[in-house]
């Protein structure tokens, strides 16, 4: 009898430590990621830190805070500039932030958060350099780089199809374009103003002229996902009204 009793107390102890040990391993809250798609080649918002080769920026740090607000852990995935529109309708990021201009080819398939940064479009050239474009019109006949898929592509590309002869030089990244400037490959660079700017403390490169476009900075979510917009913009309202956010903005340009 009391064989047969340890036998029964023995299985439900048994029993109730797997339970317990399962129940436990699966009740565990999984962490949530956010996947972040950006483009690392655009200082003062995304860039690679050239000393441990972490993506850092203004752009990265925004996103971590949001991301903080709303319980998220971030999983930057870096890409080219072009692809980031097409991953987060593949689903293979959940945000986009990387200096991206609102606009509205864009918004018809993505949907932006409200604006964080405002940038107009500048031209840049190597420092000390004798050619010394003031418009975009005095592009005209020379070799030009930009980033392809952005904003400032498509400015050069609407002065060649209205007949103005630049050589424009597409790159994956700005990174190459700055390169070849560098090398004397190209004549100019046309980037965002801000950014051009903290190329020039970065690079032998100076501005030569800024093209007002007004543009501004949107982070982007899968068209209709609006629940996580709307969580993005609520976060992100905040923390633009937070000294927080003069924090980072300062830590990348001061
Ligand atoms: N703001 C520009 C655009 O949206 C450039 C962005 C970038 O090169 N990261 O096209």
């Amino acid at each position: 009898m009391s064989k047969w009793l340890y036998a029964i107390v023995a299985v439900i102890v048994i029993a109730a430590i797997t339970f317990a040990v399962y129940y436990l391993s699966f009740s565990k809250p999984a962490e949530k990621v956010l996947r972040v798609g950006t483009s690392p080649d655009f200082p003062p918002f995304e860039f690679i830190n050239e000393s441990n080769g972490e993506i850092v920026g203004i752009d990265i740090d925004l996103i971590k805070a949001i991301a903080n607000k709303l319980g998220y852990k971030v999983q930057i995935v870096s890409m080219d500039f072009d692809g980031l529109i097409p991953a987060l309708e593949q689903g293979q990021v959940d945000v986009v932030i990387s200096g991206m201009t609102i606009t509205e080819e864009r918004a018809k398939r993505v949907d932006f958060s409200i604006p964080y940064w405002k940038a107009d479009q500048a031209i840049i050239v190597v420092k000390g350099s004798s050619y010394r474009p003031s418009s975009i019109e005095d592009l005209a006949g020379h070799a030009v780089g930009v980033q392809s898929g952005t904003t400032a592509e498509e400015l050069l590309d609407e002065y060649v199809s209205k007949g103005l002869s630049i050589n424009v030089k597409k790159y994956s990244s700005y990174t190459l374009a700055v390169q070849d400037l560098l090398n004397g490959r190209v004549d100019a660079v046309v980037v965002d103003s801000p950014v051009a700017k903290a190329l020039a403390k970065k690079y032998n490169v100076e501005v030569t002229a800024t093209i007002q476009t007004g543009e501004e900075y949107g982070i982007a979510v899968k068209k209709g996902n609006k629940d996580l917009l709307d969580q993005i913009n609520k976060a992100l309202n905040e923390i633009l009204n937070s000294s927080e956010w003069d924090a980072i903005v300062s830590k990348y340009t001061g």
